[in-house]
Parts: C-alpha cells; structure tokens; sequence
C-alpha cells in the first residue's frame, strides 16, 4: 500500500481547528461513536468485520489481539481515536493497558489485528509511526546526574536536532511544561510532578503528533496533577491528539473529550465521560423500540407507575430506572399496549459496571 493511501491530508488538519483543539466536545465525542460503531457493549468480535475509517483517526485499532506466554492480555480490541481528542483509556491494572500503548508505540507486535498511528500501520510501518508519535512510559525519568536541558539535549540529538535548533526547541519545550526555570537543576532535585513533567517536555521534543502517555499522574499529589492537566490542555490547543491511561477513572474527568474502558483485554465502553458515568450507575433496563420511536417511548414510559427515571442515549437507547421490586414486565406490556415494536429489553450490562466497581474501588475514596 502506498503512503499516498494511508496518509491523512493534510487539509484535515486544518478542516476544524475547534475540533482538534479539543473544543467541540459534543462533536468529537460523537465522531468517536461514529467511528466505533454504536456505543454499547457490543462483544468486540462482532465489530470486528466493521470498515473502520483510518484517514481522519489519529489511532485505530482493529481486531488487535496479544497473546503473551500463557495468557492474552488483549482481545480483538477495536477503537478509533479522532484527531485533537484527549482520549482516556481506563482500566484496573493488568486490563492491557501498557500492551496497548507499547503496541501503538510500536514496542511490541501485536499477535493479531492491526494497529495505526496517523493512518500508518505500526508494524510495516514502524518508522513513519516513530515520527509522529511521542510515549512516555509508566514511571517519571530518573537520570540523577544530568541537568534538566542536558535530559533533553539527549533526546534532542536522539532525533537528530543540532546547534540553534536544538538549543531553541529544548527551550521552548521547557517553556511549555513550565521548566524553563528548572533548566540547569540536577533531575535528583526535581520533585516527582516536575519529573513527569519532564517526561512531557521529552517526548515532545521531535513535535509527534500523538502523544501516548502511560499513567502519567501515578504518585502525584493533587496539585500536580493539576499542572500536569494544564500541560495536557495546552497540548491539544497545540492540535496534539493525546492518549492517556489511567486505572482511576476521576483522575481523567474533566480533562478528556472521549473514553475507552478496558477490562481485562477487552474494550467494553468507549464514548463521552458522561456517558460512561451515567452508564456505571444503578442498576436499569435497556429498552429500544423499532421505527425512531425512542422519544415517544420516552413519553409513554415517564410517570409510569413503579417506573422511577427514564432517559434517552444517543442511537435512541432507553435507560429505565424501576422502583424496587418492579418487573421489567411492565415497561414491555406499557409499549406493546401503546403499538410500539419492543425489540430490546435487558437488563444493563454489567460488565461495565465491574469495570467501574474496580477502577473505583479504594482507589478514589
Ligand atoms: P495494564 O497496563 O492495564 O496494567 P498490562 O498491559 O501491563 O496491563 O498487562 C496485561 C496482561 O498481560 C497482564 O495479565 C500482564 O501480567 C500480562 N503481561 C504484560 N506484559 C507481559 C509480558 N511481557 N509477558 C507476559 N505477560 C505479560
């Protein structure tokens, strides 16, 4: 396949500056949903045949598998990430997390599947994806002896960057993480906010366009946390997609546009925060009538004796709440009654929320 196939345009880029600066939230969320199919908990096997669209995506995944010694730490994991998102990717520890990125950092094979960064597969072409593509690993940089522009001066000449143009890109990086000041300190006297906020500056040295960040706020107090989120934010203004991990769900609220919950290798949410959130709490039915009928569902099931709540999802899927001790019965019998065609009507999927359970279980408290 040529580059002239997989290379986004460059026109793209420049389509809708809002958007890849992260601040059409509503649309990007909604490309994400596009672009994975429906957003529900559809098994990742049955999405698999599904043409995902690579030009516009930042990374896709499609039907990524790994298989390591013993066990499969992933499973035909599917995902598309838009340009300009600050895409959280969040599972409890051992779900795949660091696999994923170090296959999208093309550190590792996957066994299966496909893997893409900026339209370039990460295997056959594991160069062009080098270049456009910045990780940083779990863990802050620890290189006691050397300064903070000597950490990034290595990296610089890593990437081939000499003279003046060397000396003013390690500056303005500096600059960007808020260490300029910092610059001639020894990294054993950073703290361990500045130190992974010099594993920023560092991978953004050679201007990668995607940025693959590996729990980035591990062992960070509140406040720096804070700055790194400044950090982050100022980076997708800068049309930088970041892909961020993260087994605490509240330590990415706020700060990304979409998400993807993993749990144990499989990919069993993607969508807005918001809907992620909504979708972790109580327990519910999902119903879906045929014929786009969803809001006047929504009208006959609202009030409904024993009916405590009903909403509406994107894709017209209905979330009902029933008072305790009612039968999903009623809500079938109210619709039926009412000529509308019932074709789903289940219980919520708990899969997600085991996910929720464990990310949030004595980690947020
Ligand atoms: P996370 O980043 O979400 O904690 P990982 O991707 O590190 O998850 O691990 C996913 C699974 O794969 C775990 O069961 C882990 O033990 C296993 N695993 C990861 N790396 C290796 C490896 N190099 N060899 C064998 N098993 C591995």
């Amino acid at each position: 396949m040529s580059d002239s196939e997989t290379r986004p345009e460059p026109s793209e880029a420049e389509a809708s500056p809002e958007k890849l600066a992260g601040h059409d939230k509503a649309s990007s969320a909604d490309t994400v949903r596009a672009e994975i199919g429906e957003v529900e908990l559809i098994p990742a096997e049955a999405r698999a045949d599904k043409e995902l669209p690579r030009r516009e995506s930042a990374i896709v995944l499609s039907g990524v598998r790994k298989d390591y010694p013993g066990t499969t730490a992933l499973h035909s994991v599917n995902l598309a990430v838009p340009r300009g998102e600050i895409f959280g990717f969040i599972g409890p520890n051992g779900s795949g997390k660091t696999t994923t990125l170090r296959i999208l950092a093309t550190l590792t094979r996957p066994t299966a599947g496909r893997a893409e960064v900026c339209g370039f597969d990460c295997v056959r072409e594991a160069s062009e994806v080098r270049q456009r593509m910045g990780y940083l690993p779990d863990g802050a940089p620890s290189a006691a002896d050397l300064t903070v522009r000597e950490f990034l001066e290595f990296f610089a000449s890593a990437y081939g960057l000499t003279g003046a143009r060397r000396t003013s890109v390690v500056s303005d990086v500096l600059e960007l993480v808020d260490l300029g000041k910092k610059r001639d300190v020894l990294l054993g006297a950073l703290s361990l906010g500045m130190r992974q906020r010099l594993g920023l500056a560092r991978v953004l040295v050679h201007d990668p366009e995607v940025l693959l960040l590996d729990e980035p706020g591990t062992g960070l107090d509140p406040r720096a946390r804070v700055e790194i989120r400044e950090v982050l934010r100022e980076l997708t203004s800068l049309h930088k997609t970041i892909f961020i991990s993260s087994h605490i769900l509240g330590e990415l609220d706020e700060l990304c546009t979409s998400v993807g919950i993993l749990e144990r290798g499989r990919v069993v949410f993607a969508g807005t925060i918001e809907d992620a959130k909504r979708r972790a709490h109580g327990s519910g039915i999902e119903v879906r009538v045929g014929g786009g009928h969803a809001e006047v569902a929504l009208g006959l099931l609202t009030g409904l004796e024993g009916v405590e709540s009903v909403d509406v999802e994107a894709g017209g899927l209905l979330i009902v709440d029933l008072a305790a001790g009612r039968s999903p019965g009623l809500i079938a019998e109210r619709l039926v009654e009412n000529g509308l065609d019932l074709t789903l009507l289940r219980p919520r999927e708990v899969a997600l929320e085991e996910a929720f359970l464990s990310l949030t279980d004595g980690e947020m408290g």
